[in-house]
Parts: C-alpha cells; sequence; structure tokens
C-alpha cells in the first residue's frame, strides 16, 4: 500500500521571511520504535502503512512524502529572562499540516531531523533519551487531559549523538494544534515588521481563535484569549504536579498546549519549590512560581502585538496591560475547581481554598508524595477509621489526622453519596504518572536495546486514572537511591 499523507499547507504559504524551506537531512538506517497506531488512526493516517518501509523512511527524514513543504520556522525568544533574537527550529522540520476527519488542523514536525539555518552550534538532532522521554511525558499529558503537542512515532537513525555521553540518535515525530509560539511574535516585533506580524496574527487567529476575527481589536481579543488558555493550561499543570523547566517564551504556545518537553518532570513529595531542570539554577521555572512566569511570559506577548491593538501606544498598552492582568482571576478561579474536586467537593464554598492550602502546606511540611496522597484520599470513606494509606504519605500521620477531621466535616455537607464522591475524585486524582524514576529505567533499559519498560510505560499510562493492579510498582515513589534530582534538556 502506498502511504497518502493529505498535506493541506498554510504555514507555507505565509511570506518567505517566516521560515527557512528545506529537507530533513537522512539518516544511516532509520528503525522505528514505536507508531502510535490510535492517533495515526484519529488523524486520518494508515498506521500500517507508516510502519512499513516506506512509512519510517518518512520518519525518520529520509523520504519527503509527496504534498510536503518541508521548513524550519523562525522565532525568537526570551531564555531564562534574557532575549534572543533569533532562535528557530534548530533541530525540528515541518513537514506540512493535515486536517484530521474531525476538522482539526494539525502540525507534523519532524524533530531531530538534521541542522537548519537555526541550528546555531547544535547539530540539529536528538538523542534517543530525550525523544523517548517526550514521548511518553506528552502522551501521559494527553491520557491525563491537558492539551499538549502529541508524539506520533519515534525512530532511532543508526548514527550517534554527542552530548554528555555518546547516545542512539532519534526522531520524533511531533503533532500539534500549531507550533506559533510567543517567540513568533517577538521575532517580527523586535524586528518592527509590523506586516509580518499582522499576518501572523490574522494566521494565529483564523487557525485558534477565530471568533477574535470579529472583535473591533482582534489582535487584542487574540491576546485576552491566548491569556485565558495558558491560564487554564498552568492550572491543569499544577492540578498534577507538573513541571515544564524551560517556560521560555519560545516554548509557550499561542495554541494553549504544553510544548517543548525537555527536562521536565512531575514531582514525587510535594514542595512548591521543586526545580528539576538541570539549566535551572535559579528556580525561575519552580514548580510554585510557573503561574508567575506564565505572566511574564503573557507579558512579552502583548508587547509584541501593541503595534496591532492601537496606533496610539498608551491606549495600546492600558488595553494590553489589563487584558494580562485578567490572567490572575482566570489562574485563580480553575486552581479552586481543579483542587475542589481532588478533595472531592462538588459545592462551593469560600473557606475551600483554604482547606485544600491547609492540606497543601503539610503535605509540603511532611514530605507527601503530591500523586499518592491525592489518589489515597480518592478512595477514603466519609467516616474516619480507614484512612492508613493517606496517613502512610506523612512523616507525622497525625498532622494528616486533623485535616482530614476538617474535611469531613466539610464533606458532610455536601448532599453527595460516598461512591459517587470516590468516583469523581479517582478521575481528578491519577493513580500513574510518569514517574521520573521510572522514566529513567525506561531509557536505561532502551539504551540497552530492551524496549520492553518502555512500552509498558507508555501502555500503563494510555489509562492514568484506572487502578492496574498489575503495575503498583509504577505507582510507587521512588526508593531513597532511585529519586531523579535533575533531568536535562531535551538536546
Ligand atoms: P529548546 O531546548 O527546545 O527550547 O531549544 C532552544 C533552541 O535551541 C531552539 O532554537 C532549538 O531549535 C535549539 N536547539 C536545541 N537543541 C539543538 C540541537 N541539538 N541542534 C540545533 N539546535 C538545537
Ligand atoms: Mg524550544
Amino acid at each position: 500500500m502506498t502511504l497518502q499523507i493529505p498535506f493541506d499547507n498554510s504555514y507555507a504559504t505565509l511570506p518567505e521571511r517566516f521560515y527557512t524551506r528545506l529537507d530533513p537531512t537522512p539518516v544511516a538506517e532509520p528503525a522505528l520504535i514505536r507508531l502510535n497506531a490510535p492517533l495515526a488512526r484519529d488523524l486520518g493516517l494508515d498506521p500500517q502503512a507508516l510502519s512499513a518501509p516506506e512509512g519510517v523512511a518518512i520518519l525518520a527524514g529520509n523520504r519527503v512524502p509527496q504534498g510536503a513543504a518541508p521548513l524550519a520556522q523562525a522565532y525568537a525568544g526570551h531564555q531564562f529572562g534574557g532575549w534572543v533574537p533569533q532562535l528557530g527550529d534548530g533541530r525540528a522540520i515541518l513537514l506540512g499540516e493535515i486536517v484530521a476527519p474531525d476538522g482539526r488542523r494539525v502540525d507534523l514536525q519532524l524533530k531531530g531531523s538534521g541542522p537548519t539555518p537555526y541550528s546555531r552550534r547544535g547539530d540539529g538532532r536528538a538523542g534517543l533519551g530525550p525523544v523517548l522521554r517526550e514521548y511518553i511525558v506528552s502522551e501521559a499529558m494527553h491520557a491525563l487531559g491537558v492539551p499538549t503537542t502529541r508524539a506520533l512515532a519515534a525512530v532511532t537513525t543508526g548514527e550517534w549523538v554527542y552530548r554528555e555521553d555518546k547516545l542512539p540518535g532519534a526522531v520524533l515525530t511531533r503533532v500539534a494544534s500549531s507550533h506559533i509560539r510567543v517567540g513568533t511574535f517577538q521575532f517580527f516585533a523586535a524586528r518592527q515588521d509590523i506586516d509580518a506580524l499582522k499576518t501572523l496574527a490574522d494566521h494565529a487567529i483564523a487557525r485558534h481563535y477565530p471568533d477574535a476575527a470579529q472583535a473591533d481589536r482582534p489582535a487584542l481579543a487574540l491576546l485576552e484569549a491566548v491569556v485565558a488558555r495558558q491560564a487554564a493550561l498552568i492550572a491543569q499543570w499544577m492540578g498534577l504536579g507538573f513541571i515544564h523547566g524551560v517556560m521560555n517564551t519560545d516554548n509557550c504556545s499561542v495554541a494553549g498546549e504544553t510544548i517543548d518537553y525537555g527536562p521536565c518532570a512531575f514531582m514525587d513529595a510535594y514542595h512548591p519549590e521543586t526545580v528539576f531542570s538541570s539549566i535551572d539554577q535559579f528556580g525561575r521555572y519552580a514548580y510554585g512560581n510557573q503561574p508567575q512566569i506564565a505572566v511574564w511570559n503573557l507579558a512579552q506577548l502583548a508587547t509584541a502585538l501593541l503595534p496591532l491593538i492601537d496606533t496610539a501606544q498608551d491606549r495600546a498598552i492600558e488595553l494590553a496591560t489589563a487584558a494580562v492582568h485578567r490572567f490572575a482571576d482566570l489562574y485563580a478561579e480553575r486552581w479552586v475547581m481543579i483542587f475542589r474536586r481532588k478533595i472531592g467537593l462538588a459545592g462551593e464554598e469560600p473557606e475551600d481554598a483554604d482547606l485544600v492550602q491547609a492540606l497543601l502546606s503539610l503535605m509540603a511540611q511532611n514530605g507527601a508524595d503530591f500523586t499518592r496522597t491525592f489518589r489515597a484520599l480518592s478512595h477514603l470513606t466519609d467516616a474516619p477509621g480507614r484512612d492508613e494509606p493517606a496517613r502512610a504519605e506523612f512523616t507525622d500521620p497525625t498532622a494528616f489526622d486533623a485535616w482530614a477531621a476538617d474535611w469531613r466535616v466539610r464533606l458532610a455537607r455536601e448532599a453527595r453519596p460516598e461512591a459517587d464522591r470516590q468516583a469523581d475524585m479517582r478521575l481528578a486524582n491519577p493513580a500513574f504518572i510518569p514517574r521520573n524514576h521510572c522514566v529513567e529505567e525506561a531509557i536505561a533499559a532502551a539504551h540497552q536495546g530492551d524496549y520492553a519498560p518502555f512500552e509498558r510505560l507508555v501502555t500503563v499510562l494510555a489509562r492514568p486514572y484506572d487502578d492496574q493492579p498489575e503495575a503498583t510498582d509504577l505507582q510507587a515513589a521512588p526508593q531513597p537511591d532511585q529519586v531523579v534530582r535533575q533531568t536535562f534538556c531535551g538536546t
């Protein structure tokens, strides 16, 4: 069967200064690690054809499929707060876009596909570890219900990449609503290329926020919509203990998806100052800082959009500032909605946020595992007495008892059957998250040619809210010698 990918490319029709056209660089010996068959089918692609040699050649960048318009996108960005006027796809190639049977338009991008004019000193390649990590974590995020880029496939290249160590090379095929970043807007704003800025805004609006086109000020409506999506996204991250690790403006998607999984991680023991990224020395992107950083990033988007918002700069600043300031309320609303559900409350009372905060403080003081504590809470009964699984997460279990007494007083005011509450809590508190030490173990095994732990992790994480008795080992918090303290960038 010949493989047909029904490309329908729109980014490639934008002016030439938006990108550089070039093909992926072929690799020595492509071999498929995993094809995401359910995702392929959702996109209207034939999983069998994609897994056949012709398909694998495409996924490795050795063959450019018919209808593709391969290009590397230009963008800029603030990295750890420092301005970099030119970044761009240094190790990725956008093959093109397809419109899925459900009408969604998505990018198909190869990551690790060879050097581009934006590679600076990089080799344009990706190591096996980072590719597997992005595959595992992005697919887990999707299954957890978080907007995210997806992983369609991972292949090895038969070549080595040289980082601190010599690593097998790999290519990830990434699917995204788009790869338009805050940094894409910054790229043109910094060059005072207002025409390009306008073209990009129109493109982003048409693709992601069509309602904004009807607004009096479409660029302001675009900003407001991105603020709302980012507020909802970050609240979801916080509800799962997810730490992105590199929230630079070039890693901030205008579509509101989680993008660019580098040194990301889920927390084990809860602490708001948790940082994993080896390159985040000052804790800029710590768990608890993520909402403020999102605001900082959105302020950069606002700054870039000013010329499109109003020709009078004062007025533009006033409107854009108000739009960015909306984040705080939108985020707080989402956050309390998520955490209320996590502790089993269906109704709303003004003190609910305090009850959640009290639990989080105790968790931080007692080294409680974020995921395990909330999951354990989901199984507790309305009446006290069988609280051991939750208590066991606290170094001082009596600290939990005091909170649980308050919690049950609050629960008593909810007219909801216990079983309904428990079932709903299980849908808000996953049993499975991609724990760092499990991800690291899967990568270490893959380096030895054993992909079974990777396959198992991906399979279990596809159903994160289900109890899976055969996989309780993947629910365990790390033993002291398994704790991962640092994660490394996706390069
Ligand atoms: P990221 O870590 O994904 O945020 O990447 C930051 C910038 O560095 C982007 O412009 C990437 O394209 C570029 N980059 C990262 N790794 C490489 C690499 N191995 N080769 C070339 N460019 C890279
Ligand atoms: Mg990036």
